[in-house]
């Protein structure tokens, strides 16, 4: 019997064995090609999964924008080819089922997949019966099909800012379980604690890849999607055909110069971000920024982290809502107002002009910064130093601050070396890559566990399909 091999159980490697059970059902094939899933853990799938969005799961986000992964014309081929998967099928408009449809159409019915509420307002896709209401709106082909597959699968999710989807039940656990009901109808076989270090090529004329896992045990396969993620890619062993880049965490906090930072350790403020290099910006963004010791944590931070570089500025804008001369005019407006009702002798201290607009912490070290000191009169010169503080506390980048925070890994297999058409390597027939195995990554708000959904379809898909396609393999000795 030919094999699917799709190594690594964490997002994208459920998504693939998922993809590929269902397109041999539909192709009639599953009785031709066993389907085996070898996951590194040693007792379960998905634990990965569990662990993102502060354990809500930001599974995926409405308004995909590929332009924001690294490697964003590949994404987009990819994206687009999974939405044209569906199109294959020659059925309907970007409205209806065919445009909509996902690669994962199998003979049988998922438990807990919904009920069709009545025949004009459903979209059949093989057995999954998915529910399309009159006028709502589908998202583009970007996010369909991801939508699709999981409202197959019986998911209901809510979105929050920024068009962060997350699971209705608000817990990571539910995007797992309906993954893991998936898996089962799925005919996908697990080998748990199967970790493995090297794949080998196939031999001359031969069509087996060779697996070799950390236990001395060796799986052969016709078909190989490697799902091992960005951490497990640094440990596995790639045929020399398939370029590989080292491994480095970014999506995290960034280490600063922290004689600042640290005496404002665990505050949180709301404020903007811009990242300079050489005194021009680099990116910017808006959020909640964290204090720590050693520098800076947050959303924004995160983000920044994917451009950021050592000798990079941060520049903090802690009231973003202010352009320079608005801040100006409210200092020195604040300092005349309050000087005139409570002041002594006319005059007021900055720690009192900035009382309201920031906690007083905050207010004590960009005095400090600002070179004032907060008990004491604020002069008019002082305060229009004291707002170019608050418009643009300055921090010197050192680096990735805590490895460990990091969400994502930058490296591992380069996307050159794919086609985006099915996620598998011209040059090495047969081997497929989906998530962060690939050098591909982007933001927080969904978009990578997004990519890992999309790219296992596709690879699943794509190798179910070859197996069936391909007539060789048949026959050779393991
Ligand atoms: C704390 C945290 C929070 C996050 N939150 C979000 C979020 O809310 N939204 C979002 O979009 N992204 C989030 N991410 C990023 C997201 O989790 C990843 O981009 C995504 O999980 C990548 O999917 P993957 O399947 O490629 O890899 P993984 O999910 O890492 O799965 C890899 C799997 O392969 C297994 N494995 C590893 N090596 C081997 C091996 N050699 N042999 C066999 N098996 C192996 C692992 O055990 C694991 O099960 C978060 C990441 C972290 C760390």
């Amino acid at each position: 019997m030919k094999k699917i091999a799709i190594i690594g159980g964490g997002a994208a490697g459920l998504a693939a064995a998922i993809a590929a059970g269902n397109e041999l059902a539909r192709l009639g094939a599953a009785g031709e090609c066993e389907i085996v899933l070898f996951e590194a853990d040693p007792e379960r799938v998905g634990r990965s999964i569990l662990a993102t969005g502060n354990g809500r799961c930001n599974f995926s986000n409405a308004h995909i924008d590929p332009a924001c992964y690294r490697n964003a014309a590949f994404v987009e081929a990819a994206l687009r080819s999974l939405a044209s998967l569906s199109k294959a099928s020659g059925r309907g408009s970007a409205q209806s089922a065919g445009a909509l449809e996902v690669p994962c159409r199998g003979s049988a019915q998922l438990a807990g997949a919904p009920k069709a509420p009545s025949q004009a307002s459903t979209q059949s896709l093989g057995a999954y019966e998915i529910p399309v209401r009159e006028g709502v709106h589908f998202a583009s082909a970007y996010e369909a099909p991801v939508q699709r597959f999981f409202s197959s699968l019986g998911l209901i999710w809510r979105e929050e800012g920024e068009g962060r989807m997350y699971p209705a039940a608000n817990k990571a656990s539910s995007v797992l379980d309906v993954l893991r009901a998936a898996l089962d109808v799925s005919g996908a076989r697990v080998e748990f604690g199967k970790t493995l270090r090297a794949i080998e090529a196939p031999a001359r004329g031969k069509s087996r890849f060779h697996l070799r896992f950390s236990d001395g045990s060796i799986a052969h396969a016709e078909k190989v999607v490697l799902a091992v993620g960005g951490r497990g890619m640094s440990a596995v062993e790639m045929p020399s055909a398939i370029p590989c880049e080292p491994m480095r965490p970014v999506l995290g906090p960034l280490a600063t110069d922290s004689r600042i930072t640290r005496q404002l350790n665990n505050i949180r403020v709301k404020c903007a971000v811009s990242l300079e290099r050489s005194g021009s910006l680099v990116a910017r963004e808006e959020g909640e920024l964290l204090f720590r010791d050693y520098g800076v944590s947050g959303v924004c931070v995160f983000n920044l982290s994917r451009a950021a570089r050592e000798g990079d500025v941060l520049s903090i804008d802690f009231l973003p809502q202010m352009s320079d001369s608005d801040r100006d005019a409210w200092l020195l407006a604040r300092r005349k107002h309050l000087s005139t009702r409570f002041g002594e002798n006319g005059q007021i201290a900055a720690e009192d002009v900035l009382r309201g607009a920031m906690l007083p912490q905050v207010a004590q070290v960009l005095c400090k910064c600002a070179s004032i000191d907060p008990a004491r009169p604020l002069s008019k010169k002082d305060a229009l130093a004291l707002s170019r503080v608050i418009g643009g506390l300055r921090l010197a980048v050192r680096g990735i601050g805590d490895a460990k925070q990091c969400q994502v890994s930058r490296g591992g297999l380069l996307v050159a070396a794919f086609d985006p058409q099915t996620m598998e390597a011209p040059v090495l027939p047969g081997l497929f890559a989906v998530g962060e195995a690939l050098d591909v990554d982007a933001p927080c708000g969904g978009y990578n566990l997004h990519w890992a959904w999309a790219s296992g379809l596709l690879a699943g898909a794509s190798a179910a399909c070859g197996v069936v396609v391909s007539a060789d393999g048949e026959g050779e000795g393991e």
